[in-house]
């Protein structure tokens, strides 16, 4: 029986949101996701894609998750999946969404996709945050609303993952210092800029092409913030098309100098792998606090 590989909790999810239990035609593990366990599950009524954990330490991601997905996908700029329903039960937390088939990358993508999250960019909020904490991979993510951005990247974004590398003896009292030095160079550097929707998690991961050659992102993180965030981390492990940046800088440009703006931002995400995953993310980081 098919629907006894599948967590209970997810077909519970998809009965509640369907009103009725699906014929479940197949159920497909996936690898690939970074921390998840992840399946695609096809029925007769419709495809869903599910992700589960264990639950400590992550009460409420997927919840979070679900509730960035809708904001994402209210916009109406770009493809995300719809969201059908979270769950955390018997110390394991479960999400549900719209499965996206994904097809071939077509003549185009690049350029649609640019433009797309530029528009999704130009979404904007009176402040820098967001309406509920999140997560950025596994870890808390803080969006307590701020009037600026350098306020808020210092404050919710790199001191509280810089805390957890020195907390974890991964980065040292030299490494601090060095921030303390840049916390009082960034007003200078990043321009006044109206806060934008963001993905938050813009990687080569958290994107597909969809069957009818669209792209369609997953996985965020979101929150308002300055939208060189988003452009600086889909950079940061590549995957994305030369055509992809000039889209966006023809419906969006930014400000003159974001090259050397998108090393500062990537400090987060980098200092995000530092705390999650083995590696020398921390020379990385190095790196760029010095030249600043
Ligand atoms: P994790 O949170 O563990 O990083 P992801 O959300 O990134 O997991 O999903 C892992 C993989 O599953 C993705 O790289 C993508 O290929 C696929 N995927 C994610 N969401 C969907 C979806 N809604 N429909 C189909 N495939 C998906």
């Amino acid at each position: 029986m098919i629907d006894q590989k599948i967590p209970a909790p997810v077909l519970e999810i998809i009965h509640n949101y369907l009103g009725f239990s699906p014929e479940i035609l197949s159920f497909e593990e996936k690898g690939g996701g970074s921390i998840n366990s992840a399946a695609s599950i096809r029925t007769a009524s419709g495809n869903f894609f599910a992700k589960w954990n264990t639950l400590q330490g992550r009460e409420g991601m997927f919840s979070e998750e679900l509730y960035g997905l809708e904001k994402l996908g209210s916009a109406g700029e770009i493809r995300v999946p719809k969201g059908i329903g979270a769950a955390e039960k018997e110390g394991r937390c479960f999400l549900v969404m719209e499965h996206i088939d994904s097809g071939d990358f077509e003549i185009g993508f690049w350029e649609i996709f640019g433009r797309k999250m530029a528009l999704l960019h130009k979404h904007s909020h009176n402040q820098f945050g967001f309406e509920h904490d999140n997560f950025i991979g596994s870890l808390p993510q803080k969006n307590t609303f701020s009037d600026s951005w350098v306020d808020f990247f210092i404050k919710y974004r790199l001191e509280p993952q810089l805390k957890i590398a020195v907390d974890s003896g991964k980065a040292d009292s030299i490494v601090v210092k060095k921030f303390e030095s840049l916390y009082t160079k960034l007003d200078d550097i990043f321009p006044k800029e109206k806060p934008s929707l963001l993905h938050g998690d813009l990687w080569g991961g958290n994107f597909m092409c969809t069957l009818d050659g669209n792209p369609a992102i997953f996985d965020p993180a979101v929150y308002y913030g300055n939208r060189e965030m988003d452009l600086a981390m889909s950079r940061l492990f590549g995957g994305f098309d030369p055509e992809f940046y000039d889209a966006y800088q023809e419906e969006f440009p930014l400000e003159p100098g974001f090259e050397k703006r998108f090393d500062l931002c990537n400090l987060y995400p980098l200092l995000v792998h530092v705390n999650l995953f083995p590696g020398s993310y921390i020379q990385s980081v190095k790196h760029i606090v010095s030249r600043f």
